[in-house]
């Protein structure tokens, strides 16, 4: 069985501390590989490298800095199909939706190719007499990221790629679920040019975390996961007097107005709730048919698109809608939460629950499932189920459809689906959620715009990626400064007076 790495001062390096945890194929259920679990003291050590080498790094110019990543993106592209199927074999998306998050994060490294744009200063001439001032933005020096397992690739390359443009060193711990790729990357980036100790890998579990939460060297943490945790670690490193940003779980809802396209709207949620087997922070998890005309019209649409998904491994070719959830636990927690829903009284419309794949029995797939009827109390509509479960529930009118998506506890993405112009505006300036679609079902906002939720599903102030990420992996120092002005006379300087 193969035993992954860390990756630390550019060197593979074999875990330490004699713990492990397993890594699966989900698809098959075998278990592929050993992730190591740091101590403190490998993390220390990567510290250590981190810290030596970033001074050089933060004084080497900008624009050298981009161009490193401007090799990265060659390569990402050069090694697009290796990593999409080491993503896939891991984390068990389909090859063109491994791509995708390879892509997605290749495009924000792309963004940060324009580091020396801006991270420019501000300067104002003659604020007083013979006095300048101008402020720089100047990197953090050690700075980390604890990365969740559905995007393996994207998001550390959302940390990664602005922390390094901006002349910082960066220590990613990713998800030991699926390890691989990101020490893809870490390689990678130094095969472009980044020197060693820049970008490092420690893999591991809440001890690595924890050594992260107190170092006293790390200036910033930035988090995506789920809630509990993005609490847990804002607290900590808030605490410890760390910059902070931690982005948590998601319940989507997607309101479906009278007047949508009925076809549109079914093919948009078909889409955005099963797609990645629904292990999508930006997933549609609820879908809110405006009256019972709306919602039974809807749902007549669903059920035979839902019917006709294909699901199987990603080896099994690019028209396989979705793959298997990424652990046994996973799909545990998944139908244990369709059996609640089932309890409560949901009227479960599609039953996914005999789902088994012929061949792959041990493999971790999950059924389509689809609830109508589904009430805020239920426990299907509280929590995050984060798997392909669409529960529908039918509001009597926009404002009390409007009402529902405000009142979760989560706030990371909705949509609404209207041929109303009014509605739609309306929809957008209310809700109190931080990323909204008009007639588009997942609106993840492009990498020169940011990334965020709203409520329980972000902590901090600044976003993921575009400008706001320039400001997280930098502080802003303002140099007020003071020439003689005065005309040079047997070797003294006559200043003028000051007003
Ligand atoms: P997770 O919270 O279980 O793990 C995320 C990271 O935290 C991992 O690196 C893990 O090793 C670490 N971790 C886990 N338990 C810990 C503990 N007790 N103490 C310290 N560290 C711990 O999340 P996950 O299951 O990997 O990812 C799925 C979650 O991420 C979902 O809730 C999803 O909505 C969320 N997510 C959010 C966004 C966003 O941008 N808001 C994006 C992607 C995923």
């Amino acid at each position: 069985m193969q035993e992954l790495t860390h990756y630390i001062n550019g060197e593979h390096v074999t875990g330490s501390s004699g713990r492990f945890s397993d890594v699966f194929n989900p698809a098959t259920g075998e278990v592929q590989a050993r992730c190591p679990l740091a101590s403190s003291e490998e993390m220390d050590k990567a510290v250590a490298a981190a810290a030596a080498a970033q001074p050089a790094w933060g004084a080497t110019n900008p624009q050298r800095r981009a161009r490193v990543l401007m090799k990265f993106v060659d390569l990402l592209n050069r090694d697009m199909q290796k990593l999409a199927e080491a993503l896939s074999r891991e984390h068990g998306k389909t090859v063109p939706d491994a791509k995708g998050d390879v892509q997605r994060g290749l495009e924000v490294v792309e963004y940060c190719i324009g580091a020396p744009q801006m991270l420019k200063g501000e300067f104002t001439d003659s604020a007083g007499p013979g006095i300048d001032m101008y402020s720089m933005r100047q990197p953090l020096g050690v700075t980390a990221g604890i990365t969740p397992f559905n995007f393996p690739a994207m998001i550390p390359m959302w940390m990664f790629a602005p922390a390094i443009a901006c002349g910082n060193a960066f220590i990613l711990k990713p998800s030991e679920r699926d390890p691989s790729v990101p020490l893809m990357l870490a390689e990678l980036m130094e095969e472009a040019g980044l020197p060693k100790g820049i970008l490092q890998v420690v893999n591991g579990d809440k001890e690595a975390v924890d050594a992260i939460l107190d170092h006293p060297v790390i200036q910033s943490i930035g988090f995506v996961g789920s809630t509990p945790i993005a609490e847990y670690i804002y607290g900590r490193g808030c605490s410890n007097g760390k910059r902070v940003q931690c982005f948590g779980g998601a319940k989507n809802h997607m309101i479906v107005m009278p007047d949508a396209d009925m076809d549109q709207a079914a093919d948009a949620l078909v889409g955005a709730g099963y797609g990645a087997a629904g292990e999508r922070c930006m997933a549609i998890s609820v879908a809110v048919p405006v009256g019972d005309e709306t919602a039974d019209r809807l749902i007549e649409k669903l059920v035979p698109r839902i019917e006709k998904l294909k699901v199987g491994p990603y080896t099994a070719g690019d028209d396989v809608d979705y793959g298997p959830v990424v652990t046994a636990a996973a799909k545990e927690n998944i139908l244990r939460l369709v059996e609640s829903g089932v309890e409560q009284g949901a009227k479960l419309v599609v039953d996914g629950r005999d789902f088994s794949l012929q061949g792959y029995e041990d493999g971790f797939f999950v059924g389509a499932h689809l609830f109508d009827h589904v009430t805020p109390e239920m426990d299907i509509y509280k929590k995050e189920i984060f798997g392909p479960v669409l529960s529908t529930v039918r509001a009597g009118s926009y404002e009390e459809a409007l009402k529902l998506a405000m009142d979760h506890e989560y706030g990371n993405g909705t949509a609404i689906f209207t041929r109303d112009g009014d509605t739609a505006r309306d929809f957008a300036n209310r809700i109190n959620i931080g990323m909204v679609g008009i007639n588009v079902p997942i609106p993840v906002p492009l990498a020169y715009h940011t990334f965020g939720g709203w409520k329980k599903s972000a902590f901090g102030d600044l976003n993921q990626h575009g400008p706001d990420a320039f400001k997280f992996y930098t502080r802003t120092k303002t140099i007020t400064s003071r020439w003689p002005s005065g005309l040079k006379e047997g070797g003294e300087f006559h200043f003028k007076a000051m007003d």
